[in-house]
């Protein structure tokens, strides 16, 4: 920011003044602004979080003044201040067209001209003009840089807020009250001094002698079809950075010049310029889409987005580079899911997550912050969270519930949330909510971009949002123009290239390992993508350490798939086609490289994607650390102990997962000769697929214990049809799959497997919802598990996993088994595995053993095979 050559000078600012005269007799009070909402639930305040806004209080020995709101502490201070130093120069005048002239006569005081204002940098530069505008400052920066002069114009007459050139009448019109200090160019629509500074006044800011200084800005066709483009302006010091704007725009001069308020950030000094419209009549003509859009304003005409300004702080312009890559980051923040990827730095990997698991597997922005965001960004106002106490019990300390509301600009409701789901603390129920609410919007505004034309709604899921059309489309108008290719990137930027569709053809790279993630892990990798064009090749984005909940959808759905076939420490290499311009550009460095690698052909993305580590879910902490051998282990033993009493040969394991069971089995020495498993899960097929077809094919000089077996099949389907490939099995086993279902969908695989497949044997385990107190209790915990504790720690604990839709007690499981064993002619006994029979408060994993009392009936539907072969295996070698 300070260039080579500028002279330093000495800040001279409202407080500087203040303290010169009174020192320590001044006393700043700054006063932290928290709006509070109230909400629909009595007893249950919440606070909206917004950013934070400051108000200054200064006390003098004579009287004592209070500063407007800021964003900043320094603003406010500086803002105090200043009305003390107006109220020490001035005795207060009533009317508001008396403080205008009055705040005019300040403006164009000595004073002023050296003291750091945003506003006293424009008289200063206007000393620079050369010919006829010397010493002409723009009519228009005064209300936009003196907050004072805006809000006096308002008071005047409040229906003038957004009409720019109205204000610069009224102001013009006040200066024509100064006839002996001003002079008012109604052609220039400039205001100047009559007479010229006195020396010493012109000495104490010296500019300095001409620093050549060049800011990169962007230019923004009003026609939504013109490109974006970089340009430089030249700000050099003996210049009027306004009329280096103007040139480029082909204007006149600054005069012409508007400016639309701070775009991105509230205290940055990024804004459109664009050409005052001459007429209402061009107005409609000429509206600039794009720029409007990001800056809330009706803009028009060509436009150019620019970082250039003058601060309270220093006397110094302030100026930085807009790039490419500013603008596309700009466009990015107003979708939830560009939030989302901003508050990651992970622009081409990250994706708004699809559930809100725990706030300890939650990475980036929080979702109800990111829903304020996105408000915050569209210029709506706050939503509205209501926290409800539910009485509908799904737990007896689940039950809060919280509904949001998000109004337009006018105030009218666009959309209502209100899922029934409840909690046991606010603040999940907050982030469930969001996040629900955070979804929708973000498959609406994909889903306007791609079809343009009208819209019909459907009111969200059905069931727990209410859209109200009309004003939500108000509200999005802009939109489509401007988000041209996002929907694009669902399209493209996940489309694989160059490997068929088959998850099993990528390409892993490394060592062996056996520490594989599963769904609810999370994750750690470590990944770059780069914009590939035959052998030349450009880096647009790369993290060391990128984490994510397996199975959120919290990454591109690529990384996803490929995480399914890798171990720790293991990479992946896979292309894509091109994405949207908006994400490129929003994660590159670099846009001129990048632009003439996209120009010059066919290019294409290739990640790079290396596991780093892996956390598993609380369940399988709790499972290894807790017990030895581990619970799953017990499982297993407990089903070998089955098999062997049995003398079983054919096996099914309902819901196999990534076929740990099936795995496990083949280390014991058994009688099973064909085993089968069944999932819905292809990535988990997939895995067991590899494991498995490693053990079996072990070659026969190194014998294994389970040379007994003939066959393996994997199938691919649901537990709740029916395939007469698995009827009458020897022994079923379904470990840690129910909880996982619906307790309907549940019931349902209870009813098929007993009435239809028929196994001689079934065991079926499920977690004890009572044990889970012990379990807590004694897992080592993350420090953000911790601090999300509640004071009570030895209330129950919610589910071992996200992905459980319900955790039994004892007596809910010996119900349901009891109920479906009378039904379907099985005997039923009830055990478990982790904890002692009869010892409070049961087994850590509770066990039902159906055996069928009657003989096997002939299959009466053999032509039901609903399910896919995904691997099929047979021994050749004996
Ligand atoms: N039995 C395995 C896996 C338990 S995880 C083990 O003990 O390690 C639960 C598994 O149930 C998941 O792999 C999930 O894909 C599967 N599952 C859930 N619903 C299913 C359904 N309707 N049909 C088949 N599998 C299902
Ligand atoms: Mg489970």
């Amino acid at each position: 920011m300070v260039t080579e050559g500028t002279i330093k000078k000495e800040v001279v600012n409202p407080k500087a003044i203040i303290h010169k005269r009174f020192g320590n007799k001044a006393i700043y009070n700054i006063e932290e602004i928290q709006e509070f909402a109230s909400n629909g639930c009595p007893g249950l305040a919440l606070p909206q979080k917004g950013p934070c806004l400051y108000r200054c209080s200064l006390e003098l020995p004579e009287f004592t003044v209070v500063s407007d709101i800021f964003k900043r502490k320094k603003d406010a201070t500086q803002s105090a201040a200043e009305k003390a130093l107006e109220k020490l120069s001035d005795p207060p005048v009533e009317d508001p067209s008396d403080q205008l002239v009055s705040r005019l006569t300040y403006l164009f005081s000595d004073d002023f001209y050296s003291i750091c204002h945003p506003l006293s940098g424009h008289f200063r530069a206007a000393l620079q003009r050369e010919g006829h505008l010397n010493g002409f400052v723009p009519v228009f920066m005064m209300p936009v840089f003196d907050s004072k002069i805006s809000n006096l114009c308002k008071a005047i007459k409040p229906e003038i807020e957004s009409k720019p050139l109205e204000i610069m009448s009224m102001i013009m019109d006040a200066a024509a009250r100064l006839s002996d200090t001003v002079v008012v160019s109604k052609e220039h629509f400039s205001l100047r001094r009559t007479s010229s500074y006195p020396p010493e006044v012109l000495q104490s800011v010296e500019i300095a002698c001409d620093p050549k200084i060049y800011v990169k800005a962007i230019r923004v066709p009003y026609m939504v079809e013109g490109n974006i483009e970089t340009l430089t302006l030249d700000v050099s010091s003996n210049k009027y950075y306004m009329d280096a704007i103007a040139q480029e725009l082909g204007a006149a001069d600054a005069s012409r010049i508007m400016l639309s308020r701070c775009v991105g950030k509230a205290s940055s000094e990024t804004r459109f310029y664009f050409k005052a419209p001459k007429a209402d009549l061009e107005n409609g003509v000429y509206l600039n889409a794009r720029a409007s859009y990001l800056s809330g304003q009706d803009i028009y005409g060509d436009a150019i987005l620019a970082t250039i300004g003058y601060l309270w702080k220093s006397c110094d312009l302030l100026h930085e580079d807009v790039t490419l890559r500013t603008y596309y980051r700009l466009l990015m923040n107003k979708l939830p899911t560009g939030i989302y990827k901003l508050s990651r730095e992970a622009i081409l990997a990250a994706e708004l997550p699809a559930r809100f698991g725990t706030r300890s597997n939650w990475r980036g922005l929080y979702p109800r912050d990111i829903l304020c965001a996105f408000a915050r960004q569209h210029r709506l106002p706050e939503p509205v969270f209501s926290l409800i106490a539910s009485n509908d019990i799904s737990g007896p300390e689940e039950n809060i519930r919280c509904e949001v509301k998000i109004f337009s600009k006018d105030q009218n409701l666009i959309l209502f949330c209100y899922p029934s789901d409840s909690f046991k603390k606010q603040s999940e129920a907050i982030q469930y909510t969001s996040l629900k609410a955070l979804s929708w919007l973000n498959d609406y505004l994909k889903k306007i971009s791609m079809h343009q034309e009208e819209l019909t709604l459907t009111n969200g899921n059905g069931i727990d949002i209410d859209v109200y059309p009309e004003h939500i489309s108000k509200e999005f108008r802009f939109f489509s123009l401007v988000h041209r290719s996002w929907s694009g990137f669902e399209a493209n930027g996940n489309k694989l290239l160059a490997v068929n569709d088959d998850v099993c053809s990528y390409n892993v790279e490394g060592p062996e390992s056996d520490v594989f993630p599963t769904s609810g892990c999370l994750v750690c990798v470590c990944y770059s993508v780069t914009l590939v064009n035959g052998a030349e090749n450009e880096l647009l984005e790369s993290n060391e350490e990128f984490e994510f909940e397996l199975g959120s959808e919290a990454v591109n759905p690529n990384i996803e798939a490929v995480l399914s076939q890798m171990g720790v420490g293991q990479s992946v290499k896979f292309r894509v086609e091109l994405p949207s311009q908006e994400l490129i550009f929003a994660a590159n460095g670099d846009p001129a490289r990048t632009l003439s690698l996209l120009s010059s052909g066919e290019c294409c993305l290739e990640f790079s994607v290396t596991l780093v580590r892996v956390t598993e879910p609380l369940e399988d902490r709790m499972e290894k650390a807790l017990f030895s051998p581990s619970l799953s282990k017990q499982r297993v033993k407990y089903a070998v102990d089955h098999i062997k009493q049995s003398s079983a040969t054919f096996l099914v394991d309902f819901g196999c997962g990534s076929g740990s069971l099936l795995d496990s089995l083949l280390d014991y020495s058994t009688s099973l000769e064909r085993i089968v498993g069944v999932d819905i899960s292809t990535k988990a097929l997939a895995r067991a697929a590899k494991t498995l077809h490693t053990k079996l094919s072990a070659n026969s000089t190194n014998p294994v214990p389970c040379s007994g077996i003939k066959s393996a099949l994997l199938l691919d389907g649901s537990i709740t049809t029916f395939d007469s490939r698995l009827y009458g099995c020897d022994i079923g086993t379904c470990l840690e799959v129910i909880e996982h279902m619906s307790e309907d969908q549940a019931t349902i695989f209870g009813n098929i497997v007993l009435s239809f497949f028929l196994p001689k044997i079934l065991i079926i385990s499920t977690p004890n919802y009572e044990y889970n107190t012990i379990l807590r209790k004694s897992t080592p915990q993350t420090q953000e598990e911790e601090d999300s504790e509640d004071k009570n720690p030895t209330k129950p604990c919610k589910f071992r996993n996200f992905d459980h839709k319900f955790e039994w007690t004892r007596e809910q499981f010996r119900m349901w088994a009891s109920e479906l064993s009378e039904k379907h002619n099985y005997s039923v006994e009830f055990s478990g595995v982790g904890g002692i029979e009869g010892v409070e408060p049961g087994f850590a994993s509770q066990i039902a053993v159906f055996r069928r009392v009657c003989e096997l009936p002939n299959c009466t539907d053999l032509a039901a095979v609903p399910y896919n072969v995904v691997w099929d295996w047979i021994r050749t070698n004996v």
